[in-house]
C-alpha cells in the first residue's frame, strides 16, 4: 500500500512529543521537568564522568558503575538542586546493583539522613557517610 501525503497540515510534531512525553508526566508529574532538563542532564552527566563508580558500593570494597547521579536529601524535601554536596553517584539493576533502588525503598519508608542548610538555603547531608550506614552494603552478595 501507497502512503498518501497528508492533506492540510497535521501536527505530526505534536502527536510525537504526546506519545513519548504524556505517559511519564502522568507517572511522575512533579519531578518530570527538572529531570528531564538539558541542564539536570548534563550536571548528571558531568558528575558520574569524575566519579563513575557507585559511591556507596566502593564504600563498601566494591567497583561497581554508577547509573544515577542521587540527589541525597530529595528535592521535594528541600535538598539542593545543584550543590554536589549532595549529590551521590549510585548504581541500579541497570549496572547490576541495588544502591538506588534501596535508597528509594528508604525514603519511601520515611527513612533519611540528617540533613544540614548549605549557603543558600538548601539541604545537603550533615555527612555523606551517614549515607553508607543507612544504605549498607545492598550489593549483590553483600547482604547479611
Ligand atoms: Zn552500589
Amino acid at each position: 500500500m501507497k502512503l498518501k501525503k497528508p492533506k492540510g497540515k497535521l501536527p505530526w510534531k505534536d502527536r510525537k512529543v504526546i506519545k513519548v512525553k504524556e505517559p511519564y508526566r502522568r507517572r511522575n508529574p512533579k519531578g518530570v521537568d527538572f529531570y528531564e532538563s538539558t541542564s539536570w542532564r548534563a550536571i548528571s552527566v558531568d558528575y558520574k564522568a569524575r566519579y563513575p563508580l557507585c559511591e556507596n558500593c566502593q564504600r563498601w570494597g566494591k567497583l561497581r558503575l554508577a547509573y544515577v547521579t542521587d540527589h541525597v536529601i530529595p528535592i521535594e524535601l528541600g535538598g539542593s538542586k545543584y550543590n554536589e554536596r549532595n549529590f551521590m553517584a549510585l548504581c541500579d539493576s541497570r549496572t547490576g546493583g541495588k544502591c538506588h533502588d534501596r535508597k528509594r525503598g528508604l525514603e519511601s519508608k520515611g527513612k533519611h539522613v540528617k540533613a544540614v542548610q548549605d549557603e543558600n538555603g538548601y539541604l545537603v547531608p550533615a555527612n555523606r557517610e551517614d549515607v553508607f550506614k543507612l544504605l549498607g552494603d545492598c550489593s549483590p552478595g553483600g547482604e547479611k
